[in-house]
């Protein structure tokens, strides 16, 4: 599941395009300043930012530029102004698409996708492999399965295992595995995340006590410790 920070002031829009975005079977977080999002960005890594220009602290422009400077996410620029030297604008500071207010939220949606499509890394085939087969992820059949045995997971464990296992070894905290998943999932308590955890670990552990796929760093959250198969 892909994650999409959604960023624009006008609190209507950005509910609206949250809760249609996550319908569409999208993560969403969302910052009203671009200051929220430079912060959300560099804590939570999403897969694409969905951008309005004018914002009320610093501007849109500067946002995509700080953004650029620490990654390639792509941009997609929300513009009030249609005229093409905005346009153009936009595509220089590294947006890789723009729409123009005001759009339909399924336009923007068929516009994420498209960037999406365009931008995915090589290799990443829906059916991915872990710890020489030990787990292995299909996420078009939403299966798992360990040791060649399927095990039935609760959409919130199907969740953290997708974020953990999408960057083996990356550490991630509680709060962004609450973001990954979607908040309401996890009411809000940091506790439910280990919870849940260890569900997960009693499926896919040969010993839950002492795990070798969902590895606890302690003090910061969470890692994926089985290397990804070559496919
Ligand atoms: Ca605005």
């Amino acid at each position: 599941m892909a994650t999409i920070l959604v960023v624009e002031d006008e609190r209507k829009l950005r509910e609206l395009l949250r809760s249609y975005l996550e319908r569409e079977g999208l993560s969403v977080l969302s910052a009203g300043t671009g200051a929220e999002a430079l912060s959300i960005a560099d804590e939570a890594s999403p897969d694409l930012v969905v951008l309005d220009l004018g914002l009320p602290d610093i501007g849109g422009d500067t946002v995509a530029i700080e953004l650029r400077h620490r990654s390639s996410v792509p941009i997609v620029m929300l513009t009030a102004r249609a005229d093409e030297a905005d346009r153009i604008r936009g595509l220089q500071l590294g947006a890789d698409d723009y729409v123009t207010k005001p759009f339909s939220p399924r336009e923007l949606m068929l516009r994420i996708r498209a960037v999406l499509r365009r931008t995915a890394p090589e290799g990443t085939e829906p059916r991915r492999s872990y710890g020489a087969g030990a787990i292995v992820i299909d996420e078009p059949t939403r299966s798992v399965r360990v040791g060649g045995q399927e095990v039935r997971l609760t959409p919130t464990e199907w969740g953290l295992l997708l974020a953990l296992s999408g960057a083996p070894g990356r550490v991630f905290s509680r709060a962004e595995l609450i973001n990954r998943v979607r908040a309401h999932e996890f009411e809000g308590y940091e506790r439910s995340v280990d919870s849940h955890i260890k569900n997960l670990r009693r499926k896919i552990e040969a010993d839950p006590a002492n795990p070798a796929a969902v590895l606890t760093v302690l003090g910061a959250g969470y890692r994926f410790g089985l290397p990804r198969d070559p496919s």
